[in-house]
């Protein structure tokens, strides 16, 4: 999309809209999707860029989450694994099966988070064993069933495993995705629907009516001017955000305890194999994961209270530290020199009385101000649509009734032309794992971007060697997903500011080149927006240089 359609698109919403959802993380694109299949006419508006939040910082994993069940929360548990495979299904291309590991080493005192009192230890593997049980059962169907190895076949299966005292292991299923790829394809299924999604409009402050909430002004941050948007419904899915967006209503009637979490991206030799990793016990009682991404691994993730500024959490030495230590525990060979990219988040944890963060329930809940401000709080990547469902149902509820949610079983973007995609993919010369990576993302609409190398085959070369990405999906993003900064392209679009060795230092200047062209830089924006890009360089890596 142009920048004079972006605007069109915003000024567009100041005739009003029925449901104007704040923020477009994951949850605010599954309200708009939810929402617009439901008949209404929805706005979106997202501060930054979409997925910029949390919903670029996760795990990626799609699951019910072990730990929860160890800790005997069986209705968040069945309801995330419903969801997870009504989202295998739902976006086959995006949202896969991964196979993990999870080794049981002698003496351990609290694997998966369970409590074992000192005379049961020896019963590690049959408690570990029956909590795997109880998640194939909750998971019903969907065909992913675990297994007990022997240690010998858990070392063949990882040969980057630690088998000092290794006495067994088992090998389960989850799914993973892409948490920002899963966010454009929500929106981007939500557009086909009508639904308006604008990122860079900040919600100022809220309009009321009546004593009842009747619109927002949106400030543009590209220019610093303002619409003021109707709607009948305001729904505020605004993350860490959202005590901040629900205190311009009047007091919050919730409180968020934010949770920050961090990963390091590895490189892939440390794990070696498709398989991912469960360390299966950390200093602080949890459980931490390697997984396969992106042609490297994902070593995550911390748990910790967090009171900093929203925008933009660091990693720190000491987290780095945390992180390499357990990798290093479970894993034979993590060195400082295999870390090439890092990041946090912050979970919007809902406040339930004192204790860890770690301990705090990952539920979700929906809320109304007295003055009809719907906030959809807390929750996960995983139950992203079930949330929308709750927090739609609300507002049809509002209306009478009669408008029932479709989305569960409602096929995302990208799922037409699949077959169609991979064909054309394997004809086209790109190395396999180019291949994958284009069918993974963008599912379908891969021949897009195959059509841009028609024209341009530079356009499907690598922006940086060994890594899949390339020239064409910046145009693609600039195009159809309304990329408008250097620094979001480098990070969450493509990546490459978090994947490559160089932080994408090698490849930037080509990604200017390539957005100049689509959105009309001239040479003053174009170093501010390299300018940008180097403060987001040094906050993300900052404290990763000379790690050991
Ligand atoms: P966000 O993604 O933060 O979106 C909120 C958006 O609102 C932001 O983009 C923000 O810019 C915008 N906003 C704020 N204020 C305004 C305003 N005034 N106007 C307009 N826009 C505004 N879940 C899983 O299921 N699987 C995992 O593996 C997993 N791993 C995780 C690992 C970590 C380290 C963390 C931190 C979380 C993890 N989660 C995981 C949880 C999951 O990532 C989050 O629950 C989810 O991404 C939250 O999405 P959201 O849309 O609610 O929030």
């Amino acid at each position: 999309m142009t920048l004079s359609a972006r605007y069109d698109q915003l000024a567009g919403l100041a005739a009003g809209v029925d449901v104007l959802v704040i923020g477009g993380g994951i949850t605010g694109a599954g309200v708009a999707l939810d929402a617009a299949t439901r008949g209404y006419r929805v706005g979106l508006v997202e501060q930054a860029d979409f997925a910029g939040g949390t919903s670029s910082r996760s795990t990626k994993l799609v699951h019910g989450g072990l730990r929860y069940l160890a800790r005997a929360e069986l209705g968040l548990v069945a309801e995330a694994l419903r969801e997870r495979g009504r989202l295998l299904h739902l976006a086959p291309h995006l949202v896969q099966p991964q196979p993990f590991l999870l080794p049981l080493y002698n003496g351990m005192a609290r694997p998966l988070g369970l409590r074992l009192p000192p005379p049961l230890r020896g019963w590690t593997s049959p408690a570990v064993g029956l909590v795997l049980w109880g998640y194939d059962r909750l998971a019903r169907a969907d065909g992913l069933r675990h297994r007990r190895l022997t240690a010998a076949e858990a070392a063949a299966m990882v040969p980057a495993l630690r088998t000092e005292g290794l006495r067994a292991a088992f090998l389960l299923y989850d799914a993973a995705t892409d948490d920002v790829r899963l966010t454009h394809t929500v929106l981007a299924t939500a557009r086909r629907f009508g639904a308006v999604t604008v990122n860079y409009a900040r919600v100022a402050s809220l309009l009321h009516e009546q004593g009842r909430v009747a619109g927002a002004v949106v400030e543009d941050r590209l220019t610093g001017s303002s619409v003021v948007v109707r709607a009948r419904h305001l729904v505020n899915a605004t993350g860490v955000w959202a005590e901040e967006v629900a205190a311009m209503d009047g007091p919050p009637s919730f409180r968020l305890r934010p949770s920050k979490g961090v990963h390091l991206v590895l490189r892939r030799e440390v794990l070696g194999t498709q398989v991912a990793v469960i360390l299966p016990e950390t200093e602080d009682g949890r459980i931490a994961f390697v997984v396969p991404w992106a042609e490297r691994a994902l070593l995550g993730t911390t748990d910790d209270p967090y009171t900093g500024p929203l925008e933009a959490p660091a990693t720190s030495r000491q987290e780095a530290a945390y992180l390499l230590r357990h990798a290093r525990r479970y894993l034979r060979r993590v060195e400082g020199a295999d870390v090439v990219g890092a990041c946090a988040g912050l979970r919007p944890l809902v406040e339930a009385g004192g204790g860890r963060v770690a301990d705090l329930s990952r539920e979700h809940a929906v809320v109304e101000s007295p003055r009809g401000l719907v906030s959809v709080i807390g929750g996960k990547l995983t139950t992203y649509r079930q949330m929308a469902e709750d927090a739609v149902d609300l507002l049809a509820r509002r209306d009478g009734g009669g408008r029932p949610c479709r989305t569960a079983t409602l096929p995302l973007a990208g799922t037409e032309e699949l077959d169609t995609a991979r064909r054309a993919l394997a004809r086209s010369g790109l190395a396999p794992e180019q291949q994958r990576h284009l069918l993974r993302s963008y599912g379908g609409a891969s021949l897009e971007i195959l059509a841009l190398g028609g024209a341009d085959p530079v356009l499907l070369h690598p922006l940086v060697d060994g890594l899949p990405v390339v020239g064409g999906e910046v145009v693609y993003a600039c195009r159809e997903e309304q990329a408008v900064s250097l620094a979001d392209v480098m990070f969450l679009r493509t990546r490459l500011s978090l994947l490559a060795e160089d932080a994408g230092e090698g490849a930037v200047e080509r990604v200017s080149a390539l957005m100049a062209a689509e959105l009309g830089w001239s040479a003053d924006e174009r170093s501010r927006q390299r300018r940008r890009w180097e403060a987001a360089v040094e906050r993300d890596r900052g404290a990763l240089a000379g790690l050991a």
